[in-house]
């Protein structure tokens, strides 16, 4: 098994002939001090914010004394953020709002800023790619310095080439495109390749060749691994990453049990979402991080909403940087139904995604007379016969724990996909009826 990639890359950024951990958080402590010299300075927000807290940090933990930061607290004013003159802005991403202030947060990059995502998103992806491979990009595109445009120039600078195709409108076509462009390596989102595999149009094409199948953009069900690794001749990736994060956050090594994270770019602690309380290593907790290089929009302490842990032990590849557990989940996606059990589209993800006709569903929670019930509505590959919508059915009611406890009912039904466009980029989630 080949060493992170990440490794080196960090150790020389850091300055370090090799890395060691004592060595790296040295680095980070230091870097953490420079951002808040530097958002202090410069941040009307963070001047503000950090009102009355220390100016220098003694050791990392003591990072856990500054407040945290929200995407509200982004939502309100992100020019408040701004530590560079609006002029050396390079590129703004409005992300649709997910909550309900209906306010669209935006996140300021330089070209510093882009610079730091490209020379990521490079070294990470040579994880599983090689000068002369064809990188089929599902992400993003169209604009410039979006994440498949900036994935496209950092495949350029390994020698390799990105094939800018994004988001899957049509499976015939996207296909057409992979056996014509040479495609040996896909980028996209889950539900999106699975869709390039499991759709009726699929079926007309050859096996394709594809060696490396990156993931992102949400959460990787095992069982469309699974799937996308039966049909194809392919290893899967996972990527973790957002907008905040500077697109990029980490990525697996060979060994595939968790995220490797860009350490010199980013500090990560794992922490209580009720209480805010940093958790020791190996437990679950929601994922916070701080900038250490960014130039236009430092964050200090980011709340991100998402659920993993570090795994404890040493990775199999040999790295001492730290692995993050795959993200399964955010804080506000797991539902509580009472009586100590919750229900998460993760869970679901993972039973019905193993079903080989399944090409998406969506699933409502209501709560109207008898008790919650949970309405599951399968997009399906073929006609919605009884016969593969009630083996759906028996698997959640004898898998799905809050359903196996009688805690919660479950209804399937389901329509045979159009063939039209396969799922998009939004955040799968269980919808709650009011
Ligand atoms: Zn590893």
């Amino acid at each position: 098994m080949h060493l992170t990639p990440l490794e080196p890359w960090i150790a020389r950024k850091a300055g370090l002939e090799r890395l060691t951990r004592a060595e790296l958080e040295a680095y980070q402590l230091a870097r953490l001090q420079e951002t808040l010299r530097l958002v202090r300075e410069r941040s009307p927000f963070y001047r503000q914010h950090l009102a009355g807290c220390p100016t220098t940090l003694g050791s990392l933990a003591d990072l856990s004394a500054l407040p945290f930061t929200t995407a509200d607290d982004i939502r309100q004013n992100p020019l408040r953020f701004l530590c560079v003159s609006q002029s050396e802005v390079e590129r703004v991403v409005t992300l649709p709002t997910s909550g309900t202030t209906g306010t669209p947060k935006r996140i300021f990059f330089s070209r510093a800023d882009q610079e730091l995502t490209l020379d990521f998103f490079h070294i990470g992806m040579s994880t599983f790619t090689r000068p002369g491979d064809r990188v089929l990009i599902l992400l993003p595109v169209a604009r410039r310095g979006s994440v498949g445009d900036l994935l496209a120039d950092a495949l350029e600078r390994m020698g390799a080439h990105g094939i800018r195709h994004g988001p899957v409108q049509d499976v015939a076509e996207t296909l057409t495109t992979l056996f014509d462009e040479g495609a040996n390596v896909v980028v996209g989102v889950p539900t999106q390749v699975l869709a390039l595999v499991r759709a009726p149009a699929a079926r007309r094409f050859p096996t394709a060749p594809i060696e490396s199948v990156l993931l992102s953009m949400d959460h990787v069900p095992a069982s469309i691994v699974s799937a996308l690794e039966q049909a194809w001749p392919c290893t899967v990736y996972n990527h973790y990453g957002m907008t905040e994060m500077g697109l990029g956050g980490g990525v697996d090594c060979e060994a595939r049990r968790g995220y490797h994270l860009r350490e010199a770019d980013l500090y990560v602690e794992i922490v209580d979402p009720q209480t805010g309380e940093p958790v020791p290593d190996g437990q679950p907790g929601e994922v916070v991080f701080t900038t250490l290089t960014r130039h236009a929009m430092p964050l200090l302490r980011y709340r991100t909403g998402d659920i993993s842990r570090f795994l404890p032990g040493a990775c199999p590849c040999g790295t001492c940087l730290k692995t993050l557990a795959h993200v399964r989940s955010r804080v506000r996606g797991i539902i509580p139904l009472g009586a100590g059990t919750s229900i998460s589209i993760a869970e679901l993800d993972e039973v019905i995604f193993r079903f080989d006709k399944v090409l998406d569903f969506t699933a409502t929670l209501s709560r109207a007379d008898g008790g919650p019930r949970l309405s599951v509505h399968l997009h399906l590959a073929a006609p919605p016969e009884e016969a593969l919508i009630d083996p759906v059915r028996v698997a959640l009611v004898e898998e799905v724990r809050a359903v196996r406890s009688g805690a919660l009912a479950v209804s399937v039904t389901g329509e045979q996909s159009t063939g039209g466009a396969p799922p998009g980029h939004a955040k799968r989630r269980i919808g709650v009826e009011p």
